[in-house]
């Protein structure tokens, strides 16, 4: 026998029943974007690699340290597996001119990469909802894009305040953040000794993405140091206010965290966390901000935007995690068919309640031929269907088959005439 191959560290199979969670949810999403009219995109999952070292910043986790790049062997070319969703998706609005109408919301569901050391909801292959509002300049785009996620975690059956939590902070314009820089070089120089490797390094290139530090022993140090909103100007602190207001009028409770930077350079102004105490080290579900300045970085116009990112795999495990229950099987119907003779007219019935709406499993042969009655009923038990209908000959020579309940004890087996199909049909669905 040839040695079994086995999936790539940190890049996970979805399989059923797994999946159907991950169907829910999807399904839940397209409806929220659908309710906030915010419209589908999809670009590539491979892009240039100077997509991302000029759209994050050369400085930052993800381009250091967590980029899957690699030469095309056939050209040469630098390439990059997709880290994250809103480079490639600017681009893809620079490159075809797409807001040439007016301004655009949009949603996407995208798989990313990130060589990160692999753990619970932390993954080298994971994925993501995306948001974008692109062309939009006020506080009432973040504000909305804040208010969509609470009505996902509603239409989840999540609790915010319990189950998620908001943290909302400004990063200001870049001047202002110039500013906090000098301020935040000169404390850090201070603490020198302090610093871990990566702080060190950072210091003179990147100082506030010390701030955004995972590392314990680095708490004290960055608790201590300059705060950026300190350094705001009155337009910044009035677009931030405004985003308070409207939240505030929701009745949406969150917290001002003054330490939250984001792990990337592009964002200004706005910037936001969904975060859990349930998932340990891996608390922050939905991140996002404002990042007016991206277009004009990959060469397009001035072009103000936001946007969110929500990790799929982070959500599902809170959901798990705070025992929020999962749709029932679909199924409504197993088909038990008894041996080949019964199979025309089963197959037709089949085709007929699945072109009525009904979901319709059939039992197929296995390698060893149909099976008893009893190893069929077994299957249609563990499929989770609602009802077995039966095929049996006898039932079919009267133009007949048995519908037998099989979720409700109390309900008892009857026979249905394959004529009126149209009028039991309906009655199997969910
Ligand atoms: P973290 O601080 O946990 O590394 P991040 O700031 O790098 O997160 P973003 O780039 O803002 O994360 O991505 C948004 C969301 O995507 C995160 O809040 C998280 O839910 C999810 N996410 C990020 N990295 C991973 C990963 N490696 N595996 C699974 N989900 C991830
Ligand atoms: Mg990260």
């Amino acid at each position: 026998m040839s040695e079994v191959l086995r999936a790539v560290k940190g890049m996970n199979d979805i399989l059923p029943p797994e999946s159907a969670r991950w169907e829910w949810f999807e399904a839940k999403v397209r409806s929220l974007m659908q309710r906030y009219a915010y419209r589908n995109v999809r670009t590539p999952v491979v892009e240039p690699t100077a997509l991302f070292v000029r759209g994050l910043g050369a400085v930052t986790d993800i381009v250091e340290k967590e980029m899957y790049s690699f030469e095309d062997a056939m050209n040469g070319d630098r390439l990059t597996l997709r880290p994250e969703a809103t480079a490639g998706i600017v681009r893809a609005m620079i490159e075809h001119n797409a807001l040439y109408n007016g301004p655009l919301r949009l949603w996407s569901q995208v798989v990313l990469f990130r060589h990160e050391r692999p753990q619970k909801g932390r993954y080298r292959q994971f994925h993501q909802i995306d948001v974008e509002a692109l062309g939009h300049a006020g506080p009432d785009v973040d504000a909305e894009q804040i208010l969509m996620c609470r009505a996902l975690w509603r239409d989840l059956g999540l609790v915010e305040g319990r189950d998620v939590r908001l943290e909302l902070n400004s990063l200001g314009q870049p001047n202002e953040r110039l500013a906090h820089r000098a301020a935040l070089i000169a404390h850090f120089e201070k603490h020198a000794d302090a610093l871990d490797e990566d702080g060190r390094r950072r210091l003179h290139t990147n100082p506030l993405r010390i701030l955004d530090s995972k590392n314990p022993a680095m708490q004290a140090i960055n608790e201590a140091a300059p705060r950026l909103i300190d350094f705001l100007g009155a337009d910044s602190l009035a677009h931030f206010d405004a985003v308070r207001a409207v939240l505030d009028a929701a009745g949406l409770e969150y917290r001002v965290n003054p330490r939250m930077v984001r792990g990337l350079d592009y964002y200004n102004l706005t910037v936001f966390e969904w975060v859990t105490d349930q998932l340990g080290a891996q608390g922050t579900v939905c991140g996002g901000g404002r990042y007016d300045g991206m277009f004009e970085q990959l060469g397009g116009k001035p072009t103000p935007a936001i946007g969110w990112g929500m990790g799929v795999e982070r959500m599902l495990l809170l959901l798990e995690a705070v025992g929020v229950p999962m749709p029932p099987a679909a199924v409504d119907v197993y088909a038990i068919v008894p041996g080949p003779k019964a199979l025309p007219v089963a197959l037709t019935t089949c085709e007929a309640l699945r072109a009525a709406g009904v979901s319709v499993q059939m039992h197929a042969a296995g390698a060893e031929g149909w099976g008893s009655m009893k190893a069929q009923f077994r299957r249609a038990d563990a499929s989770g269907a609602r009802h077995a209908l039966v095929f049996g000959d006898d039932e079919l020579a009267r133009g007949e088959v048995a519908l037998k309940p099989l979720r409700d004890a109390a309900a008892t087996q009857r026979l249905v005439a394959l004529a009126d199909l149209g009028t039991w049909a309906s009655t199997l669905t969910a």
